[in-house]
């Protein structure tokens, strides 16, 4: 526990690092990199994480996926900060079936779940939150389109591997 608390505090001490320089001068003030400044309330780090998260959210995400790749503990640390813990089991099993093609099934097998970091899933509940996620992929792309536009499929075969093309095109 302390020391997960300690990574936890590791991080939220990088994200301000990577942000923030204090300002010559003072003992409590910061200067955000796009120069906001910040007070040092108490001891901890959640004023500046809130500012970075809700005014630099791109670069963000990105410093976080940076951290991520460090290490996977670090990075269980780091989905800890902002995530609850099943918002973050449902995030890492959708990525990994999504982007390794592994079947449904996956989420529930014991033999498989022992040896991943993420607890097991029943397959109903991973297809609820597929759905739910397609959705919101469906209503961004929707967004994107414009109201007159052609859709555009290829698709081949390279030795034993299948590809699909889909594309938009418009004036
Ligand atoms: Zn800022």
């Amino acid at each position: 526990m302390q020391s997960s608390e300690k990574k936890v505090r590791d991080t939220r001490k990088k994200v301000r690092d990577t942000f923030f320089k204090p300002v010559e001068g003072t003992d409590d003030v910061w200067v955000c990199r796009y120069g906001t400044k910040r007070k040092v309330k108490d001891a901890g780090y959640a004023n500046f994480v809130t500012h970075v998260q809700s005014q630099h959210p791109a670069e963000h995400s990105a410093l976080l996926a940076t951290l991520s790749i460090a290490t996977s503990s670090q990075s269980k640390a780091v989905d800890s900060l902002f995530y609850s813990k099943n918002a973050v089991q449902v995030h890492g099993w959708l990525q990994f079936v999504v982007h390794c093609l592994q079947p449904f099934q996956v989420v529930e097998d014991p033999k498989f779940t022992e040896h991943i970091r993420y607890e097991s899933l029943t397959q109903k509940s991973f297809k609820k939150y597929l759905e739910k996620l397609t959705k919101i992929v469906e209503q961004k792309i929707r967004n994107i389109l414009p109201d007159i536009f052609a859709i555009v499929f290829d698709w081949w075969t390279t030795s034993d591997s299948h590809y699909c093309y889909v594309r938009y095109v418009c004036r």
